[in-house]
C-alpha cells in the first residue's frame, strides 16, 4: 500500500522505512519543511517529535487519512475524537517492538504476586521525553504507582526493567531493543490490522496480539 511517512529521515524513520519498502509498501516520505501532503496514500506512519507529530496527524486526518504513530511525548485523545468523527483510525503505540509488548504483558502478571515494583528504562540521550511512554504505560497497567528511573546515555538503544521485589526474592523482567529495525515488525502489523479497528483512537500494540 501507499504509505505517508512523516519523520522518514529520523532514527527510527529510517529503520522503519527500509524494513516496509522491502515487504512491498510504497513510501512516500514527508521530511521537516515538507507540506504534509498525504493524497494518494492510505495511511500516514509518523515518527518525528512530540512538537510535530500533533500537526501532521491532523493534516492526514483532514485528508482523509488513517494515521499510524510511534511519535511518544504528546497526547493523542484529542486527535482520538477528530479521527472518530470522520470515521477514520488512529493507531499510537508507545512501543511497536513485540518483545516490549510481552514484558508488559508478563509485567502485569508478576504484578499480582508482588506488590512492590520499581522500573529502570534506558534510552539513547537524543530522546527527547523522560520517562519513556513504556514506562508510564508499564507503570499504569501494573498499577501502584511505581517509582520510574529514566537513563539517557549514548550507546543505548531502548531498554527497561520492572524490578518486583518480595520477601527474600527479586524478580527481574527486562526487554532490549539491539536495533531500531525490532520497530518495524509493529509498524507492519499496524498496517495490516488498521482497518479492522474501530473508528477513533487504539492505544498499544497490545491491541493488536491476541
Ligand atoms: P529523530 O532521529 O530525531 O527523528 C525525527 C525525525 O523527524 C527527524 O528526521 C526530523 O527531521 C523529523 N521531523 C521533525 N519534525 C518534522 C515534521 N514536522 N515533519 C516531518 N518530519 C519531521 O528521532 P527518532 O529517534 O527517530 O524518534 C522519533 C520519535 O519516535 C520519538 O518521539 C521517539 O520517542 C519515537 N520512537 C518511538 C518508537 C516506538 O516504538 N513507538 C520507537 C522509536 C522511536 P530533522 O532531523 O530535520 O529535524
Amino acid at each position: 500500500m501507499k504509505v505517508a511517512f512523516f519523520g522518514a529521515g529520523g532514527k527510527a524513520g529510517r529503520a522503519v522505512v527500509g524494513r516496509l519498502a522491502a515487504a512491498g509498501h510504497d513510501v512516500h516520505a514527508i521530511e521537516l519543511g515538507d507540506e504534509p501532503d498525504v493524497g494518494g496514500c492510505a495511511v500516514a506512519v509518523d515518527f518525528t517529535t512530540p512538537d510535530a507529530a500533533p500537526g501532521n496527524v491532523r493534516a492526514a486526518l483532514e485528508q482523509g487519512v488513517s494515521c499510524v504513530v510511534g511519535t511518544t511525548g504528546w497526547d493523542p485523545e484529542e486527535l482520538g475524537a477528530f479521527a472518530a468523527e470522520r470515521g477514520l483510525r488512529l493507531f499510537v503505540a508507545p512501543n511497536f517492538s513485540i518483545g516490549a509488548v510481552l514484558m508488559l504483558r508478563f509485567a502485569q502478571e508478576a504484578a499480582v504476586h508482588f506488590p512492590r515494583a520499581e522500573i529502570v528504562e534506558l534510552h539513547n540521550e537524543a530522546k527527547k521525553d523522560a520517562p519513556s511512554g513504556t514506562a508510564k504505560a508499564t507503570a499504569d497497567l501494573i498499577g501502584g504507582a511505581p517509582p520510574i528511573h529514566s537513563v539517557r546515555l549514548p550507546g543505548l538503544v531502548a531498554h527497561q526493567e520492572v524490578i518486583f521485589g518480595g520477601e527474600g526474592q527479586l524478580l527481574t523482567i527486562r526487554h532490549d531493543t539491539t536495533s531500531r529495525e525490532s520497530f518495524a515488525d509493529g509498524v507492519l502489523l499496524a498496517l495490516e490490522k488498521l482497518d479492522e479497528l474501530p473508528p477513533g483512537l487504539t492505544l498499544g500494540l497490545e491491541a493488536l496480539i491476541s
